[in-house]
């Protein structure tokens, strides 16, 4: 069941993800060479419970800790751990935050010192495809649009598009319909209605498509060990077009980067 939330709920929600933005834009300062995810962990908790939040994924489904941060070959769900990060890494942040009933969920892919060039560009499709899927969902058009369009873009530049794992709805559960796959064809799935919120989030392969999980139950990673890209937004469809709740913003702040990601109005 689709969950519509309306004007005042979206607000609600924005203030969620903005929480979970205003987490990845902290942790941009702190992703460097000989920092250990386990730590990232810890300040990514204490400054979510500092503003009032309650980390979102700690404890769902059982999982350990209140990020995911899933290196290079890991897709995505990895489980923090002591392992220093190393100059040329990519890690994957995901972050979810519960507050005022709702939540945010939203993640991106960090470059640890200088990555690969090829990596470097895996990066910047895959975050352009999150973009280009979110311009997709606009009135008239239906989920499966949002992945055609994501697919198209990904595999234009011969990069594989896992399937086994997609976005979805967000509100008052971290996980609601409709699954909003980074895949599909035009005119599929699901009609787009104002009032629907989604987590929008490509998870590309610079090799195959295919990802197997490892024994620890949770982290995904690929089937040929190339690296793996992610990024996430929360998006809702108001008057017919989507508007992003959460922002990158306070990451390009830390990083010196330009704020120049697209505005939908
Ligand atoms: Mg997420
Ligand atoms: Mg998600």
């Amino acid at each position: 069941m689709i969950v519509l939330k309306n004007a005042e709920e979206i607000e609600r929600m924005r203030v969620s993800a903005q929480m979970v933005s205003k987490t990845l834009g902290m942790l941009a300062s702190e992703v460097k060479p000989g920092v250990t995810p386990l730590r990232l962990d810890q300040l990514a908790e204490a400054f979510i419970r500092d503003m009032g939040g309650v980390p979102g994924f700690l404890g769902m489904y059982g999982f350990p800790n209140s990020l995911c941060t899933s290196l290079n070959e890991q897709v995505v769900h990895g489980i923090p751990n002591d392992r220093p990060l190393e100059e040329g890494d990519i890690i994957s942040i995901d972050c979810g935050v519960l507050y005022d009933e709702y939540y945010g969920d939203h993640a991106y892919t960090f470059e640890v010192g200088e990555v690969a060039p090829e990596t470097k560009q895996l990066l910047e499709v895959t975050k352009a495809s999150l973009y280009i899927g979110i311009e997709a969902m606009k009135r008239g058009n239906r989920v499966g649009d949002i992945g055609y369009a994501i697919q198209r873009h990904c595999e234009s530049h011969g990069y594989g598009v896992v399937r086994e794992l997609v976005g979805h709805g967000l509100g008052k559960k971290l996980h609601e319909d409709p699954q909003v796959p980074n895949y599909g064809k035009r005119g599929s799935g699901k009609l787009l209605q104002d009032g629907m919120v989604l987590a929008i989030e490509p998870m590309i392969n610079l090799g195959t498509h295919r990802v197997r999980q490892l024994n620890d139950g949770w982290s995904i990673i690929t089937g040929d060990k190339k690296p793996s890209a992610h990024f996430e937004h929360d998006v809702a469809l108001v008057d017919g077009r989507p508007v992003v709740l959460s922002t990158f913003d306070y990451i390009y702040e830390a990083l010196g980067l330009p704020k120049n990601d697209p505005v939908f109005v």
